[in-house]
């Protein structure tokens, strides 16, 4: 017995191979098959007669008829498959051509009466249906169940190996089978105030619309929905947060000041103005939740380690979450240093390490760093010993414990924070706050919706002594020139920078654009349609230049640096070696560094002046400022070397973006603008459906959202009275992960 809960495997005609198919979008019941939208429609719905074809070349209809003819065979001069059929109807006959499709003979048999949607095209001796969709009808004139033809068809996101057909032939069955019985989730005031189709009709318009008005009517109900979803889920978070406690830390202002005065630098307004902020919430009893946002280089280290110093002078520890191993380590011992002249221990643990780090107040600078084992470590953290934590993720695993956890600091990971403070803080009296720290620009839809629960505060000025960095498109007879320029920096002292867009080897990047290209080759004739990042020819993809880490290495060893020092760092080399290389480079025993862009953000090396990008095209304009960011770290002029060897003009333009601007905000507003919504933020990772992805750039509808899920939560903070959204919620709740 199918039921709307009903797991995939337990549906007629879904094979054991399409149920893994449709698990690696997701897809695990029949309800979730009902929510997999159309991200866009065919308009198939204009039924013309034969006769009329011929005044119609150029134009896509459909055509209903009976098959006399079916043959298949070759093109001439290439080896494309041809299916050919000739159908007719009262009115005449016409020809009707498949290529690259001959598995499509099987299903056609003379006499069968077909209706065919698809563009009336121009043959040698006539015209032709080209590549139509077809199904089976029983009688010409049939339109009342038609599916993928002689109606507005649904077409779903492009997925390999579930086609749009496939899904509309399992789909529209389970419609007519459930339909009815999806609970209504929105509450009945919401559907009343904005007019909103119920959910029964919706999820049929959404499929199989009656007519784009209905469709559109429906995909408006579904985004508000989506969004609303996430409106819910994180104010209600917020709510739950806000009636727990955390340990007031008073703000100690001569402290402060104190610590300010022995930077070797300035705060700017901005780090004054944050730094105030994140240590007036820290003296609140409710836990802080804050995102402190500043472009690559805007400081925000040192604001952290302000709040850190509040918390510690009021007895609870810090922990410092960082995404990789070697920024932990560059964190310990920039915060180390930061307080050198305050009574604190510092601890790092990362993956097999412990270390400590004890300072004293007495104006003798950084001291000794020793290496501890990591149940010392454990037990001093428990005890209470250890005043700052910084670590990776293995700082708040379980078997962790801290004496009093007083703030959690978390860099670079967004919504990390978040819900791990909700597993620390199980069965806990009091409750730690959050600074999470980011230098992605966060756009208001997304601080609205996704990012609701936490307060923003923006570093917007950059140190005054940074200069400019001067980025350069590098063409490719311009290469010569730009190496002669690395060489005199690095024998001027510098440390350079290489990034190289992966690691894989020149051979199996061809086999891979080789696969690509036949893919594509096979989907653009089907439809007509060849996605954009693709339509470069398979010859001109693989003479363009793709850069693999130790293929540039060698070459910049072996031919066009031999006297320096170079060497290569990969995402998959160990911790410690990584962090060794680190240190000689930041030392001054490494000249140039090659790596690949999954080496970490952030990584400081003032010495390092040059950063040079090979294949820049191939990155997202808020990556290539993340790379950027990397250099002009002190006051020395630093650059930004982008080779490219790409003609196409959208790359063109966003390069120039690059080289036009230096902030981090504008150039991400940029890559929106040109890529779209799914180009930026990691959001495919999100697990958001596209209705509300295309929802969060619609600030109107975000704030509809919002207010709707504001006022249900001041009525109902439990949903008590809303059991079908609750349990949506719930639904919803377990396939969302914000990063
Ligand atoms: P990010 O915001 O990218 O994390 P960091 O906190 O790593 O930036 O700071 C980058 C560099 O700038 C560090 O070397 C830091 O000491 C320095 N710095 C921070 N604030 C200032 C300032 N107000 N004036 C000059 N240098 C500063
Ligand atoms: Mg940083």
């Amino acid at each position: 017995m199918l039921e709307l809960s009903t797991k995939i495997e337990e549906v007629p005609k879904i094979g054991t191979v399409y149920q893994k198919r449709l698990k690696k979008f997701g897809i695990k019941t029949v309800q979730d098959l009902l929510f997999h939208f159309p991200s866009r429609y065919d308009d198939f719905s204009e039924i013309i007669k034969i006769s009329q074809a011929r005044q119609r070349l150029g134009d896509v209809v459909c055509v209903q008829g009976r098959i006399t003819e079916t043959e298949s065979k070759h093109t001439f001069k290439k080896w494309v498959a041809m299916t050919e059929a000739t159908i007719e109807d009262e009115t005449g006959q016409v020809k009707v051509i498949w290529f690259n499709q001959p598995y499509i003979i099987k299903t056609l048999r003379e006499d069968d009466c077909v209706c065919l949607a698809g563009k009336i095209s121009l043959y040698k001796e006539g015209i032709y249906l080209s590549n139509p969709s077809f199904e089976r009808i029983n009688d010409i004139g049939e339109n009342e169940s038609l599916t993928h033809t002689g109606r507005i068809v649904p077409v779903y996101p492009e997925t390999r190996g579930v086609t749009s057909k496939w899904l509309r032939y399992i789909i529209k069955p389970l419609l007519y089978r459930f339909a009815e019985q999806i609970p209504e989730s929105l509450p009945k005031e919401i559907i009343k105030k904005y007019k909103f189709l119920p959910i029964n009709d919706a999820i049929w318009q959404l499929h199989f619309p009656e007519s784009f008005e209905a469709a559109d009517a429906a995909k408006a109900r579904f985004s508000f929905e989506e969004l609303f979803l996430i409106q819910l889920n994180v104010l209600k978070q917020k709510i739950k947060l806000m009636q727990k406690r955390a340990p007031e830390c008073k703000m100690d202002a001569d402290l402060m000041k104190q610590f300010t005065e022995s930077l070797p630098f300035q705060l700017t307004d901005s780090q004054k103005k944050c730094a105030y902020a994140i240590l007036k919430d820290l003296e609140k009893s409710v836990p802080m939740s804050r995102l402190l946002e500043g472009d690559v280089g805007s400081g925000k280290t040192v604001v952290a380690a302000m709040a850190a110093l509040s918390v510690i002078k009021n007895g609870h520890q810090v922990a410092f979450l960082a995404p990789t191993e070697i920024l932990a380590k560059q964190h310990f011992k920039s915060v180390a240093n930061l307080l050198k002249d305050v009574d604190v221990t510092l601890g790092l643990l990362t993956g097999k390490d412990a270390r400590i780090c004890k300072n004293t107040a007495k104006g003798e600078g950084q001291a000794e760093v020793f290496e501890v084992s990591k149940k010392s470590f454990l037990g001093d953290l428990e005890n209470g010993q250890i005043d700052i934590a910084i670590g990776t993720h293995s700082l708040i695993q379980k078997g962790v414990e801290f004496k009093t956890l007083g703030l959690v600091i978390v860099d670079e990971q967004h919504r990390f924070g978040v819900e791990q403070r909700d597993e620390l803080i199980k069965g806990k009296k009091l409750v730690p706050h959050l600074l999470s720290m980011t230098a992605t620009p966060i756009p208001r839809t997304l601080a609205l919706t996704i990012y609701g629960d936490l307060d923003l505060s923006l570093i917007d000025e950059m140190p005054k002594d940074r200069k400019k960095i001067k980025t350069v498109i590098v063409e490719p007879g311009q290469r010569k020139e730009a190496y002669n320029f690395i060489e005199k920096e690095v024998k001027d002292g510098k440390g350079v920078f290489v990034i190289c867009p992966k690691i894989e080897s020149q051979a199996s990047k061809l086999q891979s654009v080789k696969e690509k290209g036949e893919i594509i080759g096979s989907l653009s004739s089907q439809t007509g349609f060849v996605p954009q990042n693709y339509n470069v020819g398979l010859g001109q993809l693989a003479i363009q230049e793709v850069k693999a880490v130790k293929e540039e290495y060698e070459r910049l060893s072996k031919e066009i640096f031999p006297d320096l020092r170079i060497t290569m760092l990969t995402g998959k080399m160990k911790a410690k070696e990584k962090e060794l290389i680190m240190q000689d480079f930041q030392k001054g025993e490494i000249d140039i560094l090659v790596s690949t862009s999954v080496v970490e953000v952030g990584v400081d090396v003032p010495r390092a002046t040059i950063m040079m990008i090979e294949g820049a095209e191939r990155f997202g304009l808020s990556q290539l400022h993340q790379f950027r960011g990397r250099v002009g770290r002190s006051d020395m002029q630093s650059y930004c070397f982008l080779f490219t060897t790409s003609p196409d003009q959208l790359n063109r333009k966003r390069l120039k973006a690059l080289v036009e601007s230096s902030n981090g905000f504008e150039l991400a507003q940029k890559d929106l603008e040109i890529r779209g919504p799914g180009s930026l933020y990691g959001t495919q990772q999100w697990g958001v459906g596209d209705m509300a992805m295309q929802g969060l750039s619609n600030i109107f509808l975000v704030e509809k959202t919002r207010t709707a899920a504001k006022e249900l939560l001041e009525k109902d903070s439990e949903l008590k009275n809303y059991p079908e959204l609750k349990e949506r919620l719930k639904q919803f709740q377990q396939k969302i992960h914000f990063e």
